[in-house]
């Protein structure tokens, strides 16, 4: 039986992934943390299954905790991320990362504590999603530089970061095997270019509304056709599901940084 932390318990992803390793025969959550002054902090997760309690209140402070986990899964904000890496860093604990929107000097600070501790880092862990990525890694590869590449996506109004982890990996698959330098080739916001496009730019835009859970487009369009590959998440139960198999699988692995593509055996 693994045993899971959960950071960030108390949110949208936390509290899927709470009622999924309520379900399961081979995990079990034995610590929820929650950030401090949260209302969530003192609360029974059972209050967030609906299921009777083992007893596991949410904490504020990981440190005291640490000796009751195997693997902490984090979905929070990318400063309490780095926080937490340092103490799983420490005390020899694997990492599932799901935040995105972190900044170059906090994935850094993933690939040095990699150097220590097993990590699973992905923008999203929808195994969909992560087929998608290979897919259009694929279409890049045998379309070339005939088509011009557009990639979109829509999450529901709290989301904090635009454009998605997602969709800039997405941009990542398609702009290596063209060749490109991913960061001198993306545009995003007003950036973009309204005429005369440039066919080694691949454009972002992104929408705000409403509860959508995710969807990411990319597109290639050539003279005379087009391809659309597009994902859909209907509920957060995809990435809840695909980080608990990445604890899985990370369990068993010796340090280093890993992503749902090696979990999935896709490279
Ligand atoms: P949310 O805002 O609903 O939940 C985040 C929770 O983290 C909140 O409850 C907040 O109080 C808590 N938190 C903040 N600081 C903390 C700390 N120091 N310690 C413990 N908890 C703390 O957000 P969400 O929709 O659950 O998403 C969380 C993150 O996961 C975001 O970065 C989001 O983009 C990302 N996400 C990733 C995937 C994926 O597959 N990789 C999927 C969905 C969401």
């Amino acid at each position: 039986m693994l045993n899971i932390a959960i950071t960030g318990a108390g949110g949208r992803m936390g509290q899927t992934l709470t009622r999924l390793l309520a379900d399961s025969d081979e995990a079990k959550l034995t610590v929820a943390v929650e950030r401090r002054g949260s209302p969530h902090v003192g609360v029974d997760v059972a209050a967030f299954t609906a299921t009777e309690s083992n007893g596991v209140v949410v904490v504020d402070d990981i440190e005291s905790v640490v000796e009751q986990f195997d693997i902490l899964i984090d979905f929070s904000q990318p400063e309490a991320t780095v926080e937490n890496l340092s103490v799983c860093a420490r005390h020899g604990k694997a990492m599932v990362i799901g935040t995105t929107g972190m900044n170059a000097d906090q994935i850094s600070q993933v690939q040095t504590a990699s150097q220590k501790i097993p990590i699973c880092m992905a923008s999203n862990f929808a195994t969909g999603v992560n087929l998608c990525f290979k897919l259009a890694e694929m279409a890049a590869r045998a379309l070339g530089d005939e088509v011009d590449i557009e990639i979109s996506e829509t999450h529901h109004r709290h989301k904090k970061d635009a454009p998605s982890g997602t969709a800039l990996s997405l941009g990542k698959s398609v702009a290596s095997p063209l060749d490109l330098d991913f960061d001198a080739a993306a545009r995003f916001g007003m950036e973009r270019q309204v005429s005369g496009r440039d066919s080694k730019t691949i454009s972002f835009s992104s929408v705000r509304a409403g509860d959508v859970v995710g969807d990411h487009t990319v597109l290639f369009a050539a003279e005379g056709e087009r391809i659309e590959i597009t994902h859909k998440a209907s509920s957060r139960a995809a990435f809840a599901r695909g980080a608990l198999r990445a604890a899985h699988w990370l369990n068993a692995k010796t340090p280093g940084l890993y992503d749902m593509q090696d979990v999935l055996n896709l490279k």
